[in-house]
C-alpha cells in the first residue's frame, strides 16, 4: 500500500536501561546533567503566581526576562531573542543559516543535539579532531571551506566537560571567516565562572558573526520550565523570529526565570556546592584508578582503565540493579569505554562511589 513519505527518522546515540529496578530501590538519574535542587522560594512563589493567571498568553517577545537578563549580565536586551530551551535556538540559529547542501562544522565530541539539528535540516555535518578530548581551534579553522555555514562549539563541552580557554576562544573567533557564523554555547557557563562568560558576551559585542547561547535548565536547575536564550548582533535577530514560533516560551517559563534572576545568590551557593562535589568525586575516582576527563562543569565523563564498551556496560548496569542509580552510556565514536554522570548532593554521589567501589572490588 502507498503512503505519505516521511522524510525524517530518529538518529539514536544512547541506550536506555528499560527494565524495572530490580530492587525496588528509588531512581536516581544522573543521566541527564540536571541539578538536584528543589525551585528557588521565589521561583516557586512566581509560579503559583503566574498559575494563577493560566488564561493569558505570555509576553511572546518575552519582555520583561529579556530586561531581567540584560540587566543582571549587562547586555542590551535588544541583542537578546529567549527560546523554549537553548534547544529550540540551536534549531533556529541553524533553520536562519542552513539548507541542504549548506556545512555545519562541530568539534569531534561536539554535543550531539548540533549534530541531530544538522540531520534535521538536511544539512551536511562535519567533525574537526579533538586532542585530549579538548577542542583543537586550529583543526576547527582549518575545517572551514566554501561551504561551511556555521560552527557550533560548546564551552565546557558536553559530554567531555572541557572547555577552551577564554583567549583561546577570543582568537578563535576573530580568525573565524566573517561569512561563517561562530556559536558559543555556553550551556554549562556558569560553571566555568561569570569572569569567562562575560570574556563570552565581548566577542558577540565585537563581531558580526558570533552568537552566545546560555540557558536555565543547567546551573539554574530549570530544566523543566524550557528556558533558555540567546545574545547576538542584532541584525540577526529578525531572522531568528522568523524561524520561531511566536509563543515558544510559555508565560509560566518566562515568570520563573525572571524569579530565579532576582536570586543569583541562591545559584551561585548551589553551582559552588557542585564544584566542590564535582572535584572531590573526581580526586576519589583517579584514587580508585579511574581515568577521570578534567571537567569544567557539573558532571564527569569517566572509565575504567583499560575498559572495554563490555565492561563499561556492566558497570553502568551494576549501578543501576545494585544502586538505582542511571548515568548516561556515551556511545559516540571514540567514546564507547566511557559513562557520563552529573554531580549531585553530597549523600547521592557518596551512593554513586560506593557503587563504583563495589564493582571494582568484585572484578
Ligand atoms: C543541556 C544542553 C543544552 C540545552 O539545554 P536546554 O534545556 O534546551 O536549554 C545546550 N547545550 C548543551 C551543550 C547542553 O548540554
Amino acid at each position: 500500500m502507498t503512503r505519505p513519505q516521511s522524510y525524517l527518522e530518529p538518529l539514536n546515540v544512547r541506550g536506555r536501561i528499560a527494565r524495572a529496578q530490580p530492587l525496588g530501590l528509588p531512581i536516581l538519574n544522573l543521566g541527564f546533567n540536571e541539578l538536584p535542587y528543589p525551585p528557588s522560594p521565589g521561583v516557586a512563589q512566581a509560579l503559583a503566581e503566574r498559575a494563577q493567571k493560566l488564561g493569558s498568553y505570555g509576553s511572546p517577545g518575552c519582555d520583561l526576562l529579556r530586561a531581567k537578563l540584560g540587566e543582571v549580565h549587562g547586555l542590551d536586551p535588544e541583542h537578546i531573542i529567549c527560546g523554549n530551551g537553548s534547544e529550540e535556538l540551536i534549531d533556529v540559529i541553524a533553520r536562519n543559516f542552513l539548507r541542504p547542501g549548506d556545512e555545519m562544522l562541530i568539534s569531534q565530541f561536539g554535543y550531539i543535539q548540533f549534530e541531530m539539528t544538522a540531520h534535521r535540516i538536511g544539512a551536511t555535518l562535519k567533525k574537526a579532531p579533538e586532542v585530549d578530548y579538548t577542542t583543537d581551534p586550529q583543526a576547527l579553522l582549518a575545517a572551514t571551506g566554501p561551504h561551511t555555514k556555521i560552527v557550533f562549539l560548546a564551552n565546557p563541552n558536553n559530554p567531555t566537560g572541557t572547555m577552551l580557554p577564554a583567549e583561546d576562544v577570543v582568537q578563535l573567533a576573530s580568525d573565524m571567516p566573517e561569512n561563517v557564523v561562530l556559536v558559543l554555547d555556553l550551556a554549562y557557563g556558569e560553571f566555568a565562572g561569570e569572569a569567562y562568560c562575560q570574556a563570552m558576551h565581548r566577542i558577540v559585542e565585537r563581531q558580526n558573526n558570533v552568537i552566545v547561547l546560555r540557558t536555565f535548565s543547567k546551573a539554574f536547575g530549570m530544566a523543566g520550565v524550557r528556558v533558555g536564550w540567546a545574545h547576538a548582533p542584532d541584525w540577526m535577530l529578525p531572522g531568528f523570529y522568523a524561524a520561531r514560533g511566536m509563543g515558544s516560551v510559555n508565560g509560566m517559563a518566562q515568570a520563573a526565570g525572571g524569579a530565579a534572576l532576582g536570586e543569583m545568590d541562591v545559584i551561585q551557593a548551589r553551582v559552588a556546592e557542585i564544584v566542590s562535589e564535582r572535584d572531590r568525586v573526581a580526586g576519589v575516582l583517579r584514587q580508585m584508578g579511574m581515568t577521570v576527563v578534567p571537567s569544567q562543569s557539573n558532571f564527569l565523563l569517566v572509565k575504567l582503565v583499560e575498559a572495554t564498551p563490555d565492561d563499561t556496560e556492566a558497570l553502568v548496569e551494576h549501578l543501576f540493579d545494585t544502586c538505582g542509580i542511571i548515568v548516561n552510556r556515551t556511545r559516540e565514536a571514540g567514546l564507547e569505554p566511557f559513562m557520563r554522570f552529573s554531580l549531585s548532593l553530597p549523600d547521592h554521589n557518596d551512593l554513586l562511589l560506593t557503587g563504583i567501589r563495589a564493582f571494582l572490588d568484585a572484578r
